[in-house]
């Protein structure tokens, strides 16, 4: 009587610990910042050193916008040529997909770094219709630099980066848009306690030391 019990249990364990993990909630972290303040430089390194999986909406786009037989491509393409705000169905169905088919790869990759999400209000609406209590987002990190700054990055990664965006003319429309939409967002969430900010006008390295304090903070 008591084996079989015993053995019962036993069969049990496995299917719970199981059902526990496969469910477990995407945990979120967005990485906002004006363009070229270091985003995907620090999230590559939050990942080399972290367990999180590196989501970003700007690469996401991209590769859409590439995709042959993709819907939206020439969509995609003026809008990040004109440094403005892809329409969020698009960007937050991509988003979505990229999370389910990781999670589905492998159940323990459940972090993920968003990055350059939510750039408006009309991102943080679509997230908060979309993904009401499917995802738990733990906090926002925000890379803190000047407009002079951003710019002489995205200039200096425009001469080898290939991207249409990474010229003077994209990059006077991008920081107003940054300025204009991004910003409130951040606001938003600084009001909500959940902002962690980091000065990120310094070097690489100096940078990464003060993202590795919020996340041996937060876990
Ligand atoms: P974002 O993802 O925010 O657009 P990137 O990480 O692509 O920005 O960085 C933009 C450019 O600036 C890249 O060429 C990168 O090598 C460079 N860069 C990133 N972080 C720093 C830093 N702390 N100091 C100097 N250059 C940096
Ligand atoms: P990034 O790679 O983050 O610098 O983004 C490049 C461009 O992609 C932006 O200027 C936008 O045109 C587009 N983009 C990136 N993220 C988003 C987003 N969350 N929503 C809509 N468009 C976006």
């Amino acid at each position: 009587m008591i084996f079989r019990l015993l053995r019962r249990l036993a069969e049990k364990v496995p299917n719970t610990v199981h059902r526990v993990v496969s469910s477990m909630k995407p945990q979120v972290v967005f990485v906002l910042g004006g363009p070229g303040a270091g985003k995907g430089t620090q999230c590559a390194k939050i990942v080399e050193n972290y367990s999180y999986t590196h989501l970003s909406a700007g690469d996401l786009l991209r590769e859409e916008r590439s995709r042959t037989g993709s819907e939206f491509g020439q969509l995609i393409d003026n809008y990040i040529k004109e440094g403005k705000i892809v329409p969020v169905e698009i960007t937050i169905n991509l988003l979505k997909k990229a999370m389910e088919s990781t999670m589905q790869a492998d159940e323990q990759k459940f972090r993920f770094l968003i990055d350059g999400f939510p750039r408006n209000q009309d991102n943080l609406q679509g997230w908060n219709t979309v993904m009401d209590g499917k995802a738990d987002v733990k906090f926002v990190l925000f890379f803190d630099c000047s407009n002079e700054v951003c710019i002489d990055r995205c200039l200096e990664r425009g001469k080898s980066s290939g991207r249409t965006d990474d010229n003077r003319e994209s990059m006077e429309k991008r920081i107003q848009t940054y300025l204009q939409s991004t910003r409130p967002i951040i606001d938003l969430f600084e009001k909500q306690g959940k902002v962690r900010t980091i000065d990120a006008s310094r070097g690489v390295d100096e940078v990464f030391g003060d993202v590795k304090s919020v996340f041996e903070k937060e876990g």
